[in-house]
């Protein structure tokens, strides 16, 4: 790895090449996934471990803070990835075809289940793997 990191998912020549309409659905499925899916919301909460906190004097004290275990390290972190253990897949055609929509708001929109939390290593070496 240098200077030259590439930050996003794909290359820049290809994103330039992605239409913008295509790019801002997606964009908006992936918001409404996030702020609206009770299904990924149960999953958060399923996962969710309150760890006690300490006072400046390392004694105990009664107030909490949410954790969730990484499923592949096992450490805890207060912020973790929202895996979907089946695979969205690839991002469908533009201009649309019907089925490769349907399909991957299909596996976007899952149950519960298929959701796991990964820590941002974890998920990265994930993501790598699978391409
Ligand atoms: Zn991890």
């Amino acid at each position: 790895m240098g200077a030259t990191k590439n930050r996003g998912r794909g290359k820049s020549s290809d994103r330039a090449s992605v239409p913008i309409v295509k790019r801002k659905l997606i964009q908006a499925l992936r918001q409404v996934l996030r702020y609206y899916c009770p299904e990924r919301k149960a999953a958060i909460e399923k996962y969710k471990v309150k760890v006690p906190l300490t006072k400046k004097d390392g004694t105990p004290s009664k107030r909490y803070t949410n954790a969730w275990p990484c499923s592949a390290c096992g450490e805890l972190f207060s912020k973790v990835e929202w895996d979907h253990i089946e695979e969205v897949g690839k991002e469908p055609s533009w201009p649309p075809i019907a089925s490769e929509w349907g399909i991957y708001i299909e596996r976007m929109f899952c149950s519960q289940d298929n959701y796991q939390p990964l820590c941002k290593i974890c998920h990265n070496k994930k993501t790598k793997e699978s391409r």
